[in-house]
């Protein structure tokens, strides 16, 4: 194999493992380095909201590739080493100690980072953030002394770990800033609908309410001070406030960052051959009426499909990535399935019944189907990925009718 071109990516997670996969795939034949600065072999997030704090999943279970993956594709992955500083014109990048990696392509899937928050009390025992497995271990860990927790902020973090402590036994309080959950991600009708839930499964919500404070008893958080100085007692706090990319690396290397690296729908950054997927970047989205130009979408879905679109410009067959987006989340009893990208004004179409936590909101555009969240649907939610794709043009009325079969839309 020939070593004078290698790809070289930095961050070990799903963009850089799938970008790799993929490479190697389609025939990549120079080295493929993976700099992780996390000492773990790759893992799974989603279990560590979920399954990793109610005891379904256990650690054992989260390895991203089997074992044998990265040897046998001849992937060699440097865990435990931060790239500190990249040279777009000596097609470098320098590691914290002190090696220099030459590229012919060098990949940021460096992915985000949790927001900080530094309001006093922030530095408590007791008050957690959700990233990183070390992250989900601690919060386990309290989990199972925990009796009362407040999790701060109402977005996919805050609600999956509050399922999660309620189900343990928990009383749970969400406090959320936006005047709704998940305001970022759903229109109203559905972040009432998860309100409801939540309410339902026993979690208080406070919604449009900011923290003042943390304040606590020997080094240990014990309340969490709200802004209208409403104090809730509690003996553990996880954060889960939104995150922030972490684009450095390329903005000291004067590469073009706006809330994420830019890139093109190959995944291309404003450097030559620097390109960058995932978490960490802002891709062009294709052209669609009520579409931005370009988004940094936060699911694994987009990591995965941003970082096949990297694979195909290092082997010269270009397919950008044009996948319709979709993720999901896991909360109590519900499973949400959401794909697609709604926007203000859109037709909002409800399927079947809410209050039987068996539903789906269809979003139409121009009498297009443009997006879909379901709720414990799967197949409505597999069948409107499609339809979504194919651009289909549909009723309000059919839409509606449970006993319309989507599958028979052209
Ligand atoms: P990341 O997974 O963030 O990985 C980036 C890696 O790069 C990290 O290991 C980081 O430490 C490393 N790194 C950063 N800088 C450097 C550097 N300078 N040198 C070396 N290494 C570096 N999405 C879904 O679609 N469905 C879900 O159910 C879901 N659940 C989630 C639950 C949790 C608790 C979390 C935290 C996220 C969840 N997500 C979910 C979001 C999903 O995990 C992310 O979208 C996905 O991890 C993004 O992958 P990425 O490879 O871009 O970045
Ligand atoms: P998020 O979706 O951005 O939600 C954070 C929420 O907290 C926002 O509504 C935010 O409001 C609010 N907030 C911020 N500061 C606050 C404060 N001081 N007090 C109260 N509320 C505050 O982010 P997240 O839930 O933390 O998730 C982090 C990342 O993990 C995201 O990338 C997410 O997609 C990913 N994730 C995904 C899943 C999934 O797909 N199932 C599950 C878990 C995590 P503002 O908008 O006003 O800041």
């Amino acid at each position: 194999m020939a070593a004078a071109h290698p790809l070289v990516i930095v961050g070990a997670s799903y963009a850089g493992v799938q970008l790799a996969a993929s490479a190697r795939e389609l025939g990549f034949e120079e080295r493929i380095v993976i700099v992780g600065d996390e000492v773990h072999a790759p893992y799974q997030r989603p279990p560590l909201s979920k399954g990793l704090l109610t005891g379904k999943t256990s650690v054992d279970n989260l390895a991203l590739r089997g074992p044998d993956f990265f040897a046998q594709n001849a992937i060699d992955l440097m865990l435990g080493r931060r790239a500190t500083a990249l040279d777009p014109g000596a097609r470098s990048v320098r590691l914290d100690d002190g090696a220099v990696l030459d590229y012919g392509w060098l990949a940021l899937a460096t992915g985000a980072r949790c927001r900080p928050f530094a309001l006093p009390g922030s530095t408590l025992e007791g008050v957690l953030d959700l990233r990183t497995l070390d992250d989900a271990l601690r919060i386990a860990d309290a989990a199972g002394r925990t009796e009362r927790a407040c999790v701060i902020g109402g977005g996919f973090i805050g609600l999956e770990v509050a399922s999660a402590l309620r189900a343990r036994g928990a009383e749970v309080t969400v406090v959320e800033a936006q005047p709704h959950l998940l305001a970022r991600a759903f229109p109203q009708l559905m972040s009432s609908y998860v309100e409801n839930a939540h309410r339902r499964r026993g979690v208080a919500l406070l919604t449009g309410r900011g923290v003042r404070a943390l304040h606590g008893a020997q080094g240990r958080v014990a309340a969490v001070e709200l802004d209208d100085g409403t104090r809730i007692d509690c003996d553990l706090v996880v954060l889960g406030i939104g995150v922030l990319p972490n684009a450095e690396l390329a903005q000291q290397a004067g590469i073009a960052v706006d809330n994420g690296i830019v890139v093109d729908m190959l995944g291309r950054t404003s450097a030559p051959r620097v390109l960058a997927a995932g978490d960490v970047a802002s891709m062009a989205l294709p052209p669609a009426p009520g579409v931005p130009a370009r988004m940094r979408l936060e699911s694994i879905q987009s990591a995965n499909d941003g970082a096949r679109a990297l694979a195909s410009l290092v082997v010269g067959r270009e397919a950008p990535c044009t996948a319709v987006p979709w993720f999901w989340s896991d909360q109590f009893d519900l499973k949400l399935q959401m794909t697609g990208l709604a926007a203000p004004g859109d037709e909002v179409v409800l399927r079947g019944d809410m209050a039987s936590d068996r539903f789906s909101v269809f979003y139409l555009r121009q009498g297009t189907l443009v997006a879909a969240h379901s709720v414990n649907k799967p197949a409505e939610h597999m069948q409107s990925r499609k339809l979504i794709g194919a651009r289909a043009r549909l009723g309000a009325d059919q839409l509606a009718d449970p006993s319309f079969d989507l599958k028979t839309v052209a």
